[in-house]
């Protein structure tokens, strides 16, 4: 198993390539979603694996059903069984009950993890643009600071998803991302015809507005569709897994 940690999040948490599992085919082999057509028994053991990785059972494994929205939930303890199902229709998740790690499945989306050391909390968001442009992150800042947090105290990282070398966009989609995060957030590059958009500099802009120190925020740098360790929905044409990026709420 390859986990990618960040600098800046000092309990449990990875983000996984895809190596390191048990999955075959398109899916080979650390896939962790039983909605892409994968065997739910591999799915599984994948899941025990990454769970084991942060010290835990699976069933401390706190998951989402995903849909692109802005919906924040709390996953309150742990749940049952070899695979316990969704907490619910979400983008994020957090949690205040040791012991449970949250996760979010993605294949070129921005996995999203947040360590809340005052608080005790850690969340974990699923952002495509969809949930970039809505502030599904910001959504959940504002969730854990009613349960305790302080802002300036709060540490993020953005795991590997689809970089600006790889996410061109068409129709009003660069307009509307400049007019929330400004000019930088839209790339040209030599030779394409359409716009990039940097989708993790967006995110990091937006903390820098809510006042986050930058020594708080880190962006992992690799392109899950540049990198073929990584799934990657684009790449794959829409038949791929998903890797599940955790963190665990262990203070
Ligand atoms: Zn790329």
């Amino acid at each position: 198993m390859e986990l990618f940690r960040s600098k800046v999040i000092r309990v449990p948490h990875g983000f996984p390539s895809r190596h390191g599992g048990v999955s075959t085919g398109p899916f080979a082999s650390l896939n962790t979603s039983t909605s892409v057509g994968d065997d739910a028994a591999c799915v599984a053991e994948n899941v025990k694996r990454l769970a084991a990785a942060l010290g835990a059972g699976p069933e401390w494994v706190a998951t989402m059903h995903q849909v692109h929205g802005v919906t924040v939930l709390e996953a309150t303890g742990a749940g049952e069984g070899a695979l316990p199902p969704p907490v619910g229709e979400a983008d994020a998740l957090y949690t205040r009950a040791a012991g449970v790690a949250v996760g979010v499945r993605t294949a070129d989306c921005l996995p999203i993890l947040v360590e809340d050391p005052v608080g005790r909390q850690v969340a974990a968001v699923h952002a495509g643009w969809r949930g970039v442009i809505g502030d599904v992150l910001g959504r959940t800042l504002d969730r854990l600071v009613q349960t305790g947090a302080r802002v300036d105290e709060l540490r993020v990282a953005i795991g590997p998803a689809i970089g600006p070398c790889c996410f061109e966009v068409d129709g009003d989609l660069p307009q509307r991302f400049e007019a929330a995060f400004g000019a930088n957030v839209v790339r040209r590059v030599p030779g394409k015809p359409r716009v990039h958009l940097d989708l993790a500099w967006a995110v990091a802009e937006s903390l820098r507005r809510r006042g986050l120190p930058e020594a708080h925020v880190d962006v992992l740098p690799h392109c899950t569709r540049c990198d073929a360790r990584f799934f990657s929905h684009r790449r794959d044409s829409g038949l791929t897994g998903r890797m599940l990026s955790l963190i665990r709420c262990a203070f």
